[in-house]
């Protein structure tokens, strides 16, 4: 491993933004479950990138074109 030992670093975002399966545009939100380590760390996100905290609005994809939103992992309910 190269990592510093006492200057972590939060690994970049790197999950496909993929596309709207209503529409097939790319201007795709992640709404990301979970918190980054501070302010700093979610600057280094793409602005496309949203963390949303421990609350799921029952989705994590949301289309900036047409408004759809989809989740990208099944859901079991
Ligand atoms: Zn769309």
């Amino acid at each position: 491993m190269m990592l510093p030992p006492d200057d972590l670093e939060r690994e970049p975002y790197d999950v496909p933004r993929g596309a709207c399966p209503a529409c097939g545009s790319g201007d795709v939100t992640h709404l990301v479950i979970g918190l980054p380590s501070g302010p700093e760390a979610m600057e280094g996100d793409p602005d496309w990138v949203h963390w949303v905290g421990c609350v799921h609005p029952g989705f994590d994809r949301e289309c900036g074109s047409c408004g759809a939103t989809w989740s990208s992992r099944p859901v079991s309910v």
